[in-house]
């Protein structure tokens, strides 16, 4: 394994790159921001209620996501959800099943995430502010201006734009890389209930995610259909649509928030009468979804330098989904582990 190494951002991918090296012998430190490992992966509980403010459920493609998905699943923190899909269009609901097996972790998103956490040396609340590179070792130089090393190897686990701020006085041709990657921005918005939604006519079995084919909202998952979570009341995540979050990005979260309702309102058969909302609110991702194709850059690059110690995962640097993310840092952990370490 190589040398120590620190990893910049405790999201799926970062974790799933710590856990291998750890795995290997190494020697590794997480350091992210927030105050909880997860990163897009992140649920915030509300009162009685979990609602995932991020990702709503995952598939997978790969085999060695799928032998994952597995150990998570013995270790009880994934399940599979959701069981009634539907779709609202023009022309009312239907029924939307691709017959792709989905998951969702349990009892909420960030389940995963703190399951992976699980025996690594994580510090939060720490932002890096920027990156020191002298005779051979990295230091991070952190919010506070505390100095943290040294590390044989940096490894940054953000979405691109926050990797570029950190590695552009260091690496200029991995500052274009993550210029290349347009990371887009999405508006989450969550409603509580005190009581059930009406059921719906035609709508047989209920429901538990809503895609729409149009207007403002893109999917509505009810949270408390969700595995593990059958002891909270009635909750909505509405995420909305990208190109509609890009243009209404700065706006306030609560007019968001009722606007991204009012869009699930409308979607609903006429006559429908929703309960009144208990709470509500909307959450802002500036780096929601990466465009990863957006330059025509090849998939699956290698993002690593090792004549610095400088390497790069998370899914800006190959699709947008957990799955991509888990894989590229899971085959970053690899690579380094085959890495001479720089002494
Ligand atoms: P992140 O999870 O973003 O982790 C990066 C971490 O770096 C964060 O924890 C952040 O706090 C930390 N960080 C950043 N800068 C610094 C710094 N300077 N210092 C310290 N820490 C820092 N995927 C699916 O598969 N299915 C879905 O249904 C789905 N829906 C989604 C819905 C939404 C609203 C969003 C936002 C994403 C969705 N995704 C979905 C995408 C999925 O969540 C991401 O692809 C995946 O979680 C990204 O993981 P990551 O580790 O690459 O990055």
């Amino acid at each position: 394994a190589p040398g120590s190494t620190a990893i910049i951002g405790a999201g799926i991918a970062g974790l799933a790159c710590a856990r291998h090296l750890q795995a290997a012998g190494g020697s590794v430190t997480l350091f992210d921001k927030a105050r909880g490992p997860g990163g897009r992966m992140a649920s915030r509980r509300l009162g009685e209620a979990v609602v995932d403010l991020g990702a709503q459920f995952f598939s997978v493609r790969d085999a060695a996501f799928r032998s994952e998905i597995e150990r998570w699943q013995r270790a009880g923190v994934v399940a599979r959800w959701p069981t009634s899909s539907w779709q609202a269009g023009p022309e009312g609901w239907s029924r939307h099943d691709d017959g792709r097996p989905r998951w969702c972790g349990a009892p909420r998103m960030s389940a995963v995430t703190r399951h992976l956490a699980h025996g690594l040396e994580l510090r939060c609340a720490t932002r890096i502010a920027s990156l020191d590179h002298r005779e051979d070792r990295w230091w991070l130089v952190d919010a506070a201006g505390q100095r943290q090393g040294p590390f044989a190897w940096v490894v940054i686990a953000t979405p691109a734009p926050q990797a570029r701020a950190l590695l552009a006085a260091h690496e200029p041709a991995l500052a274009d890389a993550c210029d290349q990657v347009i990371q887009r921005p999405c508006w989450t918005g969550w409603v509580l209930f005190d009581r059930p939604l009406p059921s719906l006519p035609d709508v047989e079995d209920g429901w538990q995610a809503l895609r729409l084919a149009e207007g403002p909202l893109r999917f509505v998952a009810r949270n408390q259909t969700k595995p593990g979570r059958d002891d909270q009341g009635e909750s909505l995540s509405l995420l909305a649509r990208l190109e509609w979050s890009r243009v209404h990005l700065e706006e306030a979260a609560e007019a968001v928030a009722c606007q991204l309702l009012d869009a699930f309102r409308d979607s609903l058969p006429t006559g429908t009468r929703l309960p009144e909302p208990v709470a509500r609110g909307a959450h802002r991702w500036r780096y929601a979804q990466p465009d990863v194709f957006a330059a025509g850059e090849p998939v699956n690059r290698d993002y690593r330098r090792a004549s610095t110690g400088l390497a790069l995962c998370g899914d800006a640097w190959r699709g947008p989904r957990i799955e991509d993310a888990w894989l590229s840092g899971h085959h970053l952990g690899e690579a380094l582990v085959h890495q001479p370490t720089l002494t």
